[in-house]
């Protein structure tokens, strides 16, 4: 600044120092790095000497540009009644205030220059006492006189050789100060010239510019008096301008700082808006009555309200009850009595979203005081992934044990249906072993009978296993043919006729003349299973084997009459080992592994299997297997 306005001579601080406190600030400012500072003021010669003791001190504590001026430095200024003048008229009234001209202690020239004092208060400064008790100091320009008129007079490139120009400062009690003379080489007093004058406040001084011309100007300029007029108002205004200068360069400085502020401030916001924005989770800022203050983009994702139907509403509004209703009393009770139930803990709750819906929530409720005021920023996890995780965990966990059990059941039940026909066969043995004591030759033939039956039925039980652990490893391979239908199931039922005689159930077959692509070794084991436990669950009944074409499908379907299942055992009536608890179930024997393995056949084949069963009335299974042409 000072090297743009050259006829600023130089800037200060003029710090206020009371006595008490002179020894540590001179000692404090020697240690800053300028040895040999002490407060200074004149002699009666004008020499520097220490400063005699005065009851407070305005040394200049600050000096730019310092190489020229350095002399100055620690020159109290209220050594010197016209400074001291300024300096006291600027402390009490709180302006800008000018002194009268005065020499400079560090200028040789003994050119006039003025200080202009700006005072600095460091607390409240309303009245007269307010601004003596909190003054800190002053910032001071130095203006050489003759350097801004100059530059001034240069500046307006008019010719000044018929213009004299006088400035002086009018003091109410002494005698009028002549400020800065300029007359052309060939100057006479001529009264004939025009004259004009303006008067000028500066800083609280009162200046006189009147400004003379020759008559020769006139002559030579052939010009008119609003010409010279005009030349002088320009001189006045170049003067006015180098004086604005200094006061608007502080405004643009304050207008800097205020901008640069501002601008950090908005940078500040943003960052932390962008944070907040940008945050995965929820957020949620609200005032102590639980007036919802902001809402982030998470949070408007989760809750699927827009931030302006939240904000300003009760937090309430995003629980259900009997939350809702409670959280009223909750912030303030927390404010009243720190009793805390989230705020600093976190703990799991519920929450509504917009659609009414619930889902549950990890609330961390946090605290801060901003400028004296409560807000609470809740944060928020949405655990719903979380909580249907722990669910699945859950289920299998049950799934696994329930498997588990399910086996042991299973191994327990095999052990047992194995344990009978064999009993039965080992019973007979002893009884053939001896030669001489035979039984008699129809006794041997029943036991033939029986033993070839339990020889059965435990390889029926070992088939059923090798099947079904094949299935399970994905090895059980298919050879289909085109098969008629009708044909495959009289084999079958003719093979369980006798049977179906012994439990007084009549079987019928409707299949018509219908083909099925599949397997024909594994249809008959189907149908088997099927029509086997149709028989074994119906007494004095009808069992009905029937088919009809579907579309690319053939439909087959096994009625019974018997003893039906009951609602809540159909879903699991394919699983593995599940036989329906009852005491029929027990007496009709089984492994529970039949309807498995028929569900993995016909699925094998492409097809499905469904069962429809009333208790007391009968059951259907249907099954269907692709039809030969497809
Ligand atoms: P199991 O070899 O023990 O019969 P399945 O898998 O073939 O095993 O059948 C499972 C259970 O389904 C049977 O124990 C029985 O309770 C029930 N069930 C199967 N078919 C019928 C049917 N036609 N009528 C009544 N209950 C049936």
């Amino acid at each position: 600044m000072l090297r743009r306005l050259a006829s600023i001579h130089a800037m200060e601080w003029v710090h206020r120092v009371h006595h008490a406190e002179r020894d540590a600030y001179e000692e404090a400012v020697r240690a800053g790095g300028l040895p040999g500072f002490r407060i200074t003021e004149r002699d009666g010669q004008g020499r520097l000497q220490p400063a005699g003791r005065r009851d407070e001190y305005f040394p200049i504590h600050y000096l730019a540009p310092l190489e020229q001026n350095k002399a100055a430095m620690g020159f109290d200024l209220t050594s010197d009644p016209l400074r001291r003048a300024a300096l006291e008229q600027a402390r009490d009234s709180g302006e800008l205030t000018a002194s009268a001209p005065v020499f400079l202690v560090q200028d040789t020239t003994r050119k006039p220059s003025i200080l202009i004092f700006a005072p600095l208060y460091s607390g409240p400064a309303e009245d007269l006492a307010q601004r003596r008790a909190t003054l800190r100091g002053f910032t001071v320009g130095v203006y050489h006189l003759n350097d801004i008129f100059r530059d001034a007079m240069h500046k307006s490139r008019l010719d000044l050789d018929n213009v004299s120009l006088r400035i002086r400062e009018v003091a109410a009690l002494q005698r009028d100060e002549l400020l800065f003379t300029h007359l052309p080489e060939a100057w006479d007093q001529s009264p004939a010239g025009l004259e004009y004058r303006h008067s000028l406040n500066v800083a609280g001084r009162y200046w006189i510019f009147s400004a003379r011309s020759t008559p020769a100007y006139l002559a030579a300029q052939q010009t008119s008096i609003s010409w010279f007029v005009l030349l002088a108002g320009l001189i006045i205004s170049a003067v006015l301008a180098a004086y604005l200068a200094h006061l608007l360069n502080r405004q643009a400085i304050i207008r800097r700082q205020v901008r640069d502020r501002t601008h950090e401030l908005a940078a500040s916001e943003s960052r932390n808006r962008a944070v907040v924005d940008t945050a995965v989770n929820p957020l949620i800022t609200m005032d102590e009555r639980g007036t919802v203050r902001s809402f982030n983009p998470a949070a408007e994702r989760a809750f699927g309200y827009q931030a302006d139907e939240v904000i300003g509403r009760n937090v309430n509004m995003l629980m259900p009850e009997p939350y809702h209703s409670a959280h009223d009393g909750y912030l303030s009770r927390y404010l009243a009595s720190g009793e805390a139930h989230i705020i600093g803990i976190g703990r799991e709750v519920v929450a509504r979203r917009q659609d009414g819906s619930l889902f549950p929530m990890d609330l961390a409720v946090g605290e801060s005081r901003v400028d004296g005021e409560v807000l609470f920023v809740g944060m928020i996890v949405d655990i719903t992934l979380r909580k249907q995780a722990e669910q699945a965990l859950r289920d299998a966990k049950e799934q696994a044990e329930c498997a588990n059990r399910m086996k042991s059941e299973f191994v327990n039940m095999m052990s047992h249906e194995l344990r009978t026909p064999l009993t039965v066969i080992l019973g007979y043995l002893p009884l053939l072993k001896h030669a001489e004591k035979m039984p008699p030759a129809e006794m041997i033939v029943g036991m033939a009978a029986d033993i070839q039956a339990s020889g059965d039925h435990l390889l029926h039980l070992i088939n059923d296993l090798l099947d079904l652990s094949k299935i399970e490893a994905g090895k059980l391979d298919l050879r289909p043919e085109t098969l008629v239908l009708a044909e495959v199931a009289n084999e079958v039922l003719d093979r369980l006729r006798l049977k179906a005689q012994e439990h007084g159930t009549a079987l019928a077959n409707e299949t018509d003349a219908l083909s099925v692509r599949a397997d024909p070794l594994r249809l008959r084991q189907i149908l088997i299973n099927l029509v086997g436990n149709a028989i074994k669950f119906t007494q004095g009944g009808d069992i009905t084997v029937k088919a009809r074409a579907l579309e690319g499908q053939i439909e087959i379907s096994v009625a019974d009459t018997g003893i039906g299942i009951p609602e809540a055992d159909l879903p699991e009536i394919f699983d593995k080992f599940r036989q329906v608890d009852s005491s029929s179930t027990r007496k009709a024997g089984g492994t529970g592994l039949g309807l498995a393995i028929t569900k993995s056949l016909v699925e094998l084949h492409g097809g499905t299997i469904t069962v429809d069963s009333r208790p007391g009335e009968g059951s259907i299974f249907t099954f269907t297997l692709p039809h030969p042409e497809e």
